[in-house]
C-alpha cells in the first residue's frame, strides 16, 4: 500500500461512515429494483466525489487526484459497486475536457458541472463498434459556425440522466474527433435502457442523435484529436476500474470470512477446514497483489508518466481477480451464496462487467503485448 496523505485518511474516513451508513444499505434494493439512486448521487456530490478530476481552481482535488479517486472507488464498491461506478463515469465524461479543452471550454463547462451538478456521460460505443473504436459512424458534418451530429450511441453509462456528453464522432474518412454536448440539445433522445445482469443500479441506455447542431466552439482539441484523446482517458479509466474491481473483491471476501466463521459443517466453523482457508488465502493474496498494480498505475498517470501498459495490466488483473474471488466466495457459502438474500450473488454478477468495459480483458492483453513487442 502506498502512503496516504492526510487529507486522503481524512477523505476516506469520513466516505467510509457514508458507506456505511447509506450507501451499503441501499445496495440490495437499488439492485433489485434497478432504479437510479438520485439520493446516493446527492450524498456524493456533498462529499466533492464527483468533481475531483476537475483542476483545482473548479473546485478538483489538488494533489494526485487520479489515485484519491481510485482509493475512493475501492471504498465505496466493498458495499455497492454500482455507486463506484458513479465515480468513474463522471472522470471519465469530463476527461476530454479537462486534458484536452481549451481555457474557454473549461471556463464555460466546469462550473457546470461543479457548481450546478451535471452528470457526465462518455458516448463513444455504438452497435458495430465497441473494442474498435475507430469503427464508429456516428458523424459530424459541419455545417457553418456548427457541426451536425447524427448517430447511435448504445451502453451509455448514465446516458439518460447525464447533462452533459463527451461525443466521439466521425469529422472525415478516418479522422475522429470529440465535442462536447449538453443533453438538452435538439435532436438528442433516449432509446432503450439496457436491463443488466449486474450493475443494476448503474443507469445504462442508448442516445441517438439527429441533426444535433453543436457549435464549433464544443470541437474538444482538434479536428482529428478524437481517438488519441479516448486513448489516453483509457490511461486514468483503466486503473480506476481496477479500484471498482479491487473493492468488489475485498467486499466479498470480507462478508465471506464472516460467514465461514459462523457457519458450521462438521462440527467445526466452515473457517477451520483446509479447503476453504486455502480458497480465503487465494483471494486474500490476490487482493494484496491487485492493489499494488492499481495503486501504481493510479501514482504514475498522477505524475504524468505514460502508464498505458500499467493501466491495461491492472485493469485486467484486478478484473480477472475480482471474477475469480467473487467465485470462490459463492463456492463458501454454498448454496445460500447463490440466493439474493445474501450479498455475495449480486458482486458476483457485478465482478463480470469489469472484465468487459473500459476495453475487454483480450483487448489489455493485445495492448500491454503491443508494448511489449516495441521495447
Ligand atoms: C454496462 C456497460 C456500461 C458501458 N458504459 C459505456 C459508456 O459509458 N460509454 C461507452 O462508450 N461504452 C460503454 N460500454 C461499452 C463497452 O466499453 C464495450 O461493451 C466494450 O468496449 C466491448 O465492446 P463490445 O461489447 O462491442 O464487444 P466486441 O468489441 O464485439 O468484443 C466481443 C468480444 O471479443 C473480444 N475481441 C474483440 N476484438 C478482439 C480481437 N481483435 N482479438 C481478440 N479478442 C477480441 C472482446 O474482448 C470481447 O470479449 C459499456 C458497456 C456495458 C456493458
Amino acid at each position: 500500500m502506498f502512503e496516504r496523505s492526510e487529507a486522503q485518511k481524512i477523505l476516506l474516513t469520513h466516505l467510509g461512515r457514508v458507506v456505511r451508513e447509506k450507501v451499503g444499505p441501499a445496495a440490495a434494493s437499488t439492485d433489485q429494483s434497478g432504479e437510479f439512486n438520485w439520493e446516493i448521487v446527492s450524498l456524493f456530490w456533498d462529499l466533492g466525489l464527483l468533481k475531483m478530476m476537475l483542476p483545482p481552481k473548479y473546485d478538483g482535488w489538488p494533489e494526485n487526484p487520479t489515485h484519491t479517486l481510485c482509493l475512493c472507488i475501492e471504498e465505496i464498491a466493498k458495499a455497492c459497486a454500482s455507486s463506484a461506478l458513479l465515480l468513474i463515469i463522471q472522470a471519465v465524461g469530463s476527461y476530454p475536457l479537462i486534458f484536452a479543452g481549451s481555457e474557454s471550454q473549461k471556463k464555460k463547462y466546469c462550473p457546470m458541472i461543479s457548481d450546478e451538478r451535471r452528470l457526465m456521460g462518455y458516448l463513444v460505443t455504438e452497435p458495430g463498434a465497441g473494442s474498435d473504436v475507430q469503427a464508429i459512424r456516428c458523424v459530424a458534418r459541419p455545417s457553418g459556425n456548427d457541426f451536425i451530429l447524427n448517430g447511435r450511441k448504445v451502453f451509455a453509462t448514465n446516458g439518460s440522466v447525464a447533462g452533459i456528453y463527451s461525443v466521439l464522432a466521425k469529422t472525415g474518412e478516418k479522422e475522429l474527433s470529440f465535442f462536447i454536448v449538453e443533453r438538452d440539445r435538439k435532436g438528442i433522445s433516449i432509446g432503450r435502457i439496457e436491463d443488466k445482469c449486474g450493475f443494476r443500479g448503474s443507469n445504462t441506455a442508448e442516445v441517438i442523435l439527429e441533426d444535433v447542431a453543436v457549435p464549433e466552439a464544443n470541437l474538444i482539441g482538434k479536428r482529428g484529436e478524437g481517438f488519441k484523446i479516448a486513448m489516453g482517458d483509457f490511461d486514468m479509466s483503466r486503473p480506476a476500474v481496477a479500484a471498482l474491481s479491487l473493492g468488489l473483491a475485498e467486499g466479498a471476501l470480507d462478508y465471506t470470512v464472516e460467514y465461514a466463521r459462523q457457519r458450521h459443517t462438521f462440527g467445526k466453523p466452515l473457517i477451520q477446514h483446509q479447503a476453504i482457508q486455502f480458497l480465503l488465502a487465494d483471494a486474500s493474496t490476490l487482493i494484496e497483489a491487485s492493489r499494488g498494480l492499481m495503486e501504481r498505475a493510479a501514482l504514475a498517470f498522477d505524475s504524468g508518466n505514460k502508464n498505458t501498459r500499467l493501466a491495461s495490466m491492472a485493469k485486467f488483473f484486478c478484473s480477472d481477480a475480482a471474477m475469480k474471488i467473487t467465485t470462490d466466495m459463492v463456492q463458501v457459502l454454498g448454496g445460500y451464496g447463490y440466493i439474493k438474500d445474501y450479498p455475495i450473488e449480486r458482486m458476483f454478477r457485478d465482478a463480470k462487467l469489469t472484465q468487459i468495459f473500459e476495453g475487454a480483458n483480450q483487448i489489455q492483453r493485445m495492448i500491454i503485448g503491443r508494448e511489449i513487442s516495441k521495447t
